[in-house]
C-alpha cells in the first residue's frame, strides 16, 4: 500500500478557520503545544519563509537609508511613564519582570511591546546636533503584548516585527517619511509578495497611542475580516517633548525634533500570505519567499533507472544552483505521489520530475503549483523556464488576489446595505459622520464592523448624511469587520 500524506481535510471556501489551522500545523509552519498561551515555536518552514520576508523589507529600508540597530528587551517603568497617551494605550497589554532570583526588583522591567521608549530614551542622548539629522535607524525583533485570544500568526503574546524609528529635523521631512513607508510597503507587500491592500488613515480614535496621525494597511483575509499587516506613524513632536529629544539648528537655536515610526508586521504578513494565496491543497509561495523554490522529484522503479534519474536530477540541481535558484533533490523514502502532495502542501512555487522519459527524450515535467500544471520543457531551456514562470506565477497571484480584494469592496447608502454587505464579509465604503460615538454604535449592532479610516488623499467635505446615524456627512470611509 503506497503511503497517504494526510493533506488538508477542509474546503478554503467552507471553513476558513479550521484551513487556516491545518495549514498552519500540517505544511510545517508553527507548533501550538507549546505550554505557553500565545507564544508558539515557529518551525523550518516558516522560519525560512519569514527570513526571506525580512530580508526584502531590510533591503529596501536600507537602500533609503536605514540602519540595523538591536535595542534591549526590557524597557523600565519610568520610559512608559513619560508619554502619558502611550502609556495609557500599552499599560494593559504589557508584560512585566518583577523579580530576579531571590530579588524584587527596585523597578519594574516591560518586555516591549513596542520600542519606542527605548529608543527616544537614548536619542535624547545622541541627538544634540541638526547635524545628527535625519536619523533612520530599525530592528528586526520579536515584541510581546498580554492578548486574551490568540491565533499564530495572527494574534500572539510574542510576535515577529519591524520597527523602524526615524527623527528629523522639519515635520515636512518627517511627512515625507510617512510617504516612503507607505512606498516600503508596497515595494515588499503589494510587488513581492502580491498581497493586495488600502493603506489609511486610521480614525483618531484608533491611532497609534502617542501619535498625531496612524496610517495603516489592511488586507482582506477570505472569511471577511480585514488583517492589519503594516502602519506608519506621524509622531509630531509628543515624544520629542516627553524625552527631550532637542537639536541645535544651523542658526544655534534649540528645537525639538519630528519623528515617525514604522512597522511591517512580519507575522501578520504571513497570515496573510497562507490566507490570501493558499487553496484547499495548502500553502502557495511566490517564487521569491519560497524556501525552496524548485523541488526535484526522481522517478525510477529500478537500481538501474536510479542511477540515470539520480545523474539527470543532479545535473539539473546545480544548473539551477549556479543561477542562484534554491533548490533541492528529494531523496526521501518515499513515493513520487507522496511527494507531490507534501511540496504541493508546503507551497513550493515549481517542481521537476525526472523520470525514464525524460532522459529519453531530453526534456523536463515542470509542475507549477500555483495553477496546479505539467509542462515539458526542454533540457536546455529550463534555467530561462524556471525564471519566466517566477514572474508568472507572481503576477497571476497578484490578478486572482486583487480581483479577489476589489470584488469584495463595495459602495453602500443606506444601514440595511450596509448591514448585508457586512455579513457577507465585504469592505465597506460610505458616507459618515466622523464621530466616535457612531461609529462605536454601529460596532455593537453589526457585532463587529469598525471604520478603518479614509483614503490618504482624501478631503473632508460635504458626504450628504451618515449611513449609519443620519447626520451631516463630512467623510468617506471604509468599515470592515477586523481582526
Ligand atoms: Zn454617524
Amino acid at each position: 500500500m503506497p503511503e497517504k500524506i494526510i493533506g488538508i481535510t477542509v474546503k478554503k471556501a467552507e471553513n476558513f478557520s479550521e484551513w487556516f489551522t491545518q495549514v498552519v500545523t500540517k505544511a510545517g509552519l508553527a507548533d501550538q503545544r507549546y505550554n505557553v498561551q500565545g507564544f508558539i515555536v515557529h518551525m523550518p518552514w516558516a522560519m525560512r519563509i519569514i527570513k526571506q520576508i525580512y530580508r526584502l523589507f531590510e533591503e529596501e529600508l536600507e537602500r533609503t537609508g536605514h540602519e540595523p540597530v538591536l535595542f534591549p528587551l526590557v524597557i523600565p517603568e519610568e520610559n512608559f511613564e513619560r508619554e502619558k497617551e502611550h502609556v495609557e494605550g500599552f499599560k494593559p497589554e504589557v508584560f512585566w519582570v518583577t523579580e530576579a532570583g531571590d530579588d524584587k526588583l527596585e523597578r519594574k522591567l516591560a518586555l516591549r511591546p513596542t520600542s519606542e521608549t527605548a529608543f527616544y530614551q537614548m536619542y535624547s542622548l545622541w541627538i544634540t546636533s541638526w547635524r545628527d539629522l535625519p536619523l533612520k535607524l530599525y530592528q528586526s525583533v520579536s515584541v510581546y503584548r498580554y492578548e486574551k485570544t490568540t491565533r499564530p500568526f495572527i494574534r500572539g503574546r510574542e510576535f515577529l516585527w519591524i520597527e523602524a524609528h526615524d527623527v528629523f529635523a522639519t515635520h515636512r521631512q518627517a511627512l515625507r517619511q510617512v510617504k516612503e513607508d507607505m512606498e516600503n510597503s508596497r515595494k515588499v507587500i503589494w510587488e513581492k509578495l502580491g498581497i493586495p491592500f488600502l493603506f489609511l488613515r486610521r480614525p483618531p480614535w484608533d491611532k497609534f497611542k502617542g501619535a498625531e496621525d496612524t496610517y495603516a494597511a489592511d488586507t482582506l483575509v477570505p472569511d471577511g475580516r480585514v488583517l492589519q499587516i503594516s502602519s506608519t506613524h506621524d509622531l509630531g513632536q509628543r515624544f520629542a517633548k516627553a524625552f527631550e529629544i532637542t537639536y541645535v539648528d544651523k542658526k544655534g537655536k534649540r528645537r525639538y525634533v519630528w519623528q515617525t515610526c514604522y512597522g511591517p508586521g512580519i507575522w501578520r504578513i504571513v497570515a496573510a500570505l497562507i490566507s490570501v494565496h493558499g487553496d484547499d491543497k495548502g500553502l502557495v509561495l511566490p517564487f521569491d519567499v519560497a524556501p525552496i523554490q524548485v523541488v526535484i522529484i526522481p522517478i525510477y522503479y529500478s537500481d538501474e533507472a536510479k542511477k540515470f534519474v539520480m545523474r539527470k536530477c543532479r545535473r539539473l540541481y546545480l544548473k539551477l544552483k549556479r543561477n542562484g535558484v534554491r533548490s533541492l533533490i528529494d531523496t526521501r523514502d518515499k513515493t513520487p505521489g507522496w511527494k507531490f502532495n507534501d511540496w504541493e502542501l508546503k507551497g513550493v512555487p515549481i517542481r521537476f520530475e525526472i523520470g525514464k522519459r525524460e532522459i529519453e527524450q531530453g526534456y523536463v515535467t515542470v509542475f507549477r503549483r500555483d495553477l496546479m500544471k505539467r509542462e515539458k520543457v526542454e533540457d536546455d531551456k529550463v534555467v530561462d523556464r524556471v525564471f519566466e514562470l517566477a514572474n508568472e506565477i507572481l503576477e497571476n497571484l497578484k490578478e486572482k488576489a486583487k480581483k479577489f480584494f476589489e470584488s469584495n469592496i463595495v459602495s453602500v447608502k443606506s444601514k440595511k446595505e450596509l448591514e448585508k454587505a457586512i455579513k457577507q464579509g465585504k469592505i465597506v465604503k460610505m458616507s459618515f459622520c466622523g464621530r466616535e460615538e457612531c461609529a462605536e454604535d454601529m460596532r455593537e449592532a453589526t457585532n463587529g464592523a469598525k471604520v478603518r479610516g479614509t483614503e490618504l488623499d482624501f478631503k473632508e467635505g460635504d458626504y450628504g448624511k451618515c449611513v449609519w446615524c443620519g447626520e451631516p456627512a463630512k467623510y468617506i470611509v471604509y468599515v470592515a469587520k477586523a481582526y
